[in-house]
């Protein structure tokens, strides 16, 4: 399946203020190495999967796709040209391409007003609205048949809290639809909800998958789900992208020690498929501070400087205590996941390790497979 959107390199370091917040503190201000070196690619009709745990990067990975942010370096190429934000027409017409999904569907819509509101809205963004009342109403049913809430009269005209969490995020999923877009980043589309419910959300992506040709990121700390749910899944440590190729194959062979860690410490992996999944909700979500301006789409430059301010604290709260994911204030040297490593040599202290093929359809940046070719995808072009 083609490429529609790739990352190269993609790398974001946010600066933070130090100590307490409003107290200036003497000296360069500390910098969180969020996300480094990030190089994937979306494919037409394809999910592609982002697993890792709390504070790895994935949502700041999400945000640089939707261009929320600019990047600290790297390139974005959608159809292989490069998308960097630009302003002007080629930028809303990359707005349009790629929308995004969020963890929590009530933060996301606006709570004063319905769902007619919310989904006429997107629409006329998009100039999809049609020329009359009768255009319009035909295209609003039509996304929440896509979304499979029917009869949408039922749900035209109610508030958010007047829904379900599941129905919440359907709504979210329309609204997103409305631009008829080539991509969606779906950021924890299913963690916040109840887990009954889970199921029947991620089966209404995978029909957007397949009928609309949709490229999607599923960003996700559970592994088990992504194994489902994705066609690729790739692991993500401490920023950095450790492990990728076929869901299958990184999930029933998984080749870096990390992968090996996370799928052993994972809830049983066959309960997603009963709808299931785990429970525990993620710790210390920083979506949780996303003001409701940025997930609507609203004074971006603004929502994202007080969502900074948010997460500063949390990002200075952290430690390396052992066995707790690293500080990406001060990542470690070479493979940042060298100090929990069972396998660690002397070189996984000083060297970052490549990305080397570990089988046709997988890779691992691994120094336990030198000797391997370079994954392809890090020397061939687009394609
Ligand atoms: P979770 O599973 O909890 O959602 P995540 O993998 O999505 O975590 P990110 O939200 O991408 O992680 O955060 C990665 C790192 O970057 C964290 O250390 C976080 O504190 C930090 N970070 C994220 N956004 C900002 C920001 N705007 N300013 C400063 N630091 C940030
Ligand atoms: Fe472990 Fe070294 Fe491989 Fe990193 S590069 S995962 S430290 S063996
Ligand atoms: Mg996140």
């Amino acid at each position: 399946n083609e490429v529609v959107l790739e990352a190269r390199g993609l790398t974001k370091h946010f600066r933070v203020r130090s100590g307490l917040r409003g107290l200036a503190r003497r000296g360069p201000r500390p910098v969180v190495h969020a996300v480094d070196d990030v190089t994937l690619r979306l494919r037409r009709g394809t999910v592609t999967a982002v697993v890792g745990e709390s504070g790895s990067g994935k949502s700041t990975i999400a945000r640089l796709l939707a261009q929320l942010y600019p990047a600290t370096g790297g390139e974005l190429l959608l159809d292989g040209k490069d998308a960097r934000a630009k302003g002007g027409r080629a930028f809303r017409a990359y707005c349009r391409d790629v929308q995004m999904i969020f963890q929590d569907p009530f933060g996301s819509l606006n709570p004063v007003h319905t769902v007619r509101y919310h989904l006429t809205r997107a629409l006329r963004i998009h100039g999809r609205g049609g020329s009359n009342a009768a255009e319009l109403e035909t295209a609003l049913t039509g996304l929440l048949g896509r979304v499979h809430l029917t009869p949408a009269a039922r749900y035209l005209d109610v508030f958010p809290h007047e829904l379900s969490g599941g129905q919440r995020q359907r709504v979210a999923i329309a609204r997103a639809m409305a631009a008829q877009p080539r991509v969606l980043l779906a950021d924890e589309p299913v963690s916040m909800l109840d887990v009954s419910i889970r199921l029947g959300i991620l089966n209404l992506l995978r029909d957007l998958k397949e009928g609309m040709r949709l490229a999607i990121l599923y960003i996700t700390h559970d592994i088990a789900s992504a194994r489902y749910f994705a066609d690729e899944t790739m692991v993500m440590y401490a920023g950095r992208l450790v492990e990728g190729g076929d869901s299958e194959t990184v999930t029933q062979r998984p080749a870096h020690p990390y992968t090996q860690l996370l799928i052993a410490s994972a809830p049983d992996p066959d309960r997603i498929a009963e709808g299931v999944g785990p429970t525990a909700a993620p710790p210390a979500d920083p979506d949780a501070a996303l003001p409701a301006a940025l997930a609507g789409g609203g004074d971006d430059a603004h929502a994202v400087a007080e969502h900074e301010a948010a997460v500063v604290a949390e990002a200075e709260a952290e430690n390396d205590a052992p066995g707790e994911p690293p500080s990406l204030i001060t990542p470690p040297a070479g493979c940042r996941f060298h100090p929990r490593c069972p396998k660690a040599m002397a070189r996984c202290r000083t060297e970052a390790p490549p990305r080397f093929a570990v089988a046709d359809d997988q890779w691992a940046a691994c120094w336990l497979y030198e000797g391997r070719p370079l994954a392809p995808d890090l020397t061939d072009g687009p394609g």
